[in-house]
């Protein structure tokens, strides 16, 4: 190393050891002054399941195993994590920093609500405005010595949460449903947009399960049988708790009394969550001590290959004329190419467009064997697809196109599909 090194490789023309490649990153930095070790954002279907309640109930859970949480309320058009701990004090800060607000067991906050003259003030704010304000929230709040912040996503899995996600360096989802939704879709959907942010999924949390009656005990489903474990199961995934309909709950919430919540259903998760922290204590994620190469592996690209008849989606996947490709950051195409079907042999096309690196397969209809050795390697397959090839790309990033899960079977292109 040079005497004269001042640890910027970008502006020294030094061919040392020590030499650092300098890596693109799209996340926004911490304030100097924070430090945040893990941070976990709560995603939800649709609003209304409870995403808030159980964001509250995780912070209040882990800073009662005594490490210093931070709620940082994403959801900025229904703000409601001020109210449920009774927040009524307005956060103070300066031209360049912003406190948070400390609840009364030291839970620091920042909220929509902590900055609005009055709590009641709708927030009539576009897309673009919310993602901005939640990127401030990450920049310009001083969080300091924070172990666990929790994020109380906007709910979907729309464009302001995937802006969200791609602002701030996420350590790991946890997803709330509750039995009423379409929870198939919203897990399918929320998946999908942590493998395109390459976020790990901690699990699942089934708020209003069911409802345990005070007189007889009985458990009543009240929204229905849960299918949860099935779901879970076919992602991968854990179930990490099941929350009762308790009006207890929303009476403490109402109230602004969600530290004095009884019970211990989210304890599953606090032991999920503090060993994240124990088999990691160095990895400090603030971006301030330590170097960015998991957020820049947190973007990596995708690459979309589309069974095609030149521009449009093909029905039979070996029998197609040419595969467009497309590799995408996020929602985003930044390349496109179209490729010949190199030739349908059973079984080459699957280890052929392995080998060119593409993780996604888009295609009208495909045969069993070829499949099977998709899922093989790793790679997804969506089938049932039509239309332009592009425009069917691009669904899949906003992950809008759902696969029909048909196989083709006893049509005239047998030997074609790559069965
Ligand atoms: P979201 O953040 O998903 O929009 P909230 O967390 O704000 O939903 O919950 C909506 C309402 O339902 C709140 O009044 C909350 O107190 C109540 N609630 C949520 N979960 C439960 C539950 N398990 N039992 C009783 N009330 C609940």
């Amino acid at each position: 190393m040079s005497e004269n090194c001042n640890q910027s490789c970008s502006s020294c023309s030094e061919n040392c050891a020590e030499r650092k490649e300098e890596k693109t990153d799209f996340s926004e930095k911490l304030h100097e002054m924070s430090s945040v070790k893990k941070v976990i954002a709560i995603v939800s279907g649709k609003g209304g399941v409870g995403k808030s309640l159980v964001t509250s109930m995780l912070a209040v859970t882990m800073n009662r195993m005594e490490y210093h949480t931070a709620i940082l309320d994403a959801d900025v058009t229904g703000p409601s994590i001020p109210k449920m701990f009774g927040i009524k004090e307005k956060a103070q800060g300066s031209q360049f920093e912003l406190y948070p607000v400390k609840t009364k067991t030291g839970i620091d906050i920042m909220s929509v609500n902590l900055l609005l003259e009055n709590d009641t003030d709708p927030v009539v704010w576009r897309g673009p405005v919310i993602a901005g304000a939640v990127k401030q929230f990450w920049t310009d709040v001083i969080w300091d010595d924070v172990d666990f912040m929790f994020i109380d996503m906007p709910p979907g899995t729309g464009d302001i949460p995937l802006t969200v996600f791609q602002s701030i360096a996420v350590d790991g989802i946890i997803v709330v449903t509750s039995p009423q939704e379409l929870v198939s879709m919203i897990v399918s959907k929320a998946v999908k947009m942590a493998e395109m942010m390459n976020i790990p999924v901690i699990g699942l949390v089934e708020n209003m399960s069911y409802f345990k009656c005070p007189d007889n005990g009985k458990d009543y489903h009240i929204f229905g049988e849960s299918h949860i474990e099935e779901i879970a199961e076919k992602h991968g995934l854990k179930v990490l708790a099941k929350i009762p309909i308790d009006p207890r709950f929303s009476a403490v919430s109402d109230r602004g009394m969600m530290e004095l919540f009884d019970g211990n259903w989210l304890d599953p998760v606090g032991d999920v969550l503090m060993r994240m922290i124990e088999n990691n204590i160095e990895g400090d994620i603030s971006g301030n001590s330590i170097p960015s190469d998991k957020k820049e592996e947190d973007r990596k690209m995708i690459k979309i290959a589309v069974a095609s008849e030149k521009e449009m989606v093909t029905e039979h996947f070996g029998h197609c004329i040419n595969f467009n490709i497309f590799e995408a950051e996020g929602e985003k195409i930044v390349k496109s190419e179209s490729i010949p079907n190199p030739g349908h042999k059973p079984g080459f096309l699957p280890n052929y467009l392995n080998d060119i690196g593409v993780n996604v397969v888009i295609s009208g209809g495909m045969g069993a064997g070829a499949i099977e050795i998709f899922n093989e390697k790793g790679i997804e397959v969506i089938v049932g697809a039509e239309g332009d090839a592009k425009a069917a790309a691009e669904a899949y990033l906003k992950g809008e196109l759902e696969s029909t899960g048909s196989v083709c079977q006893d049509h005239k292109h047998h030997d074609e599909c790559g069965h």
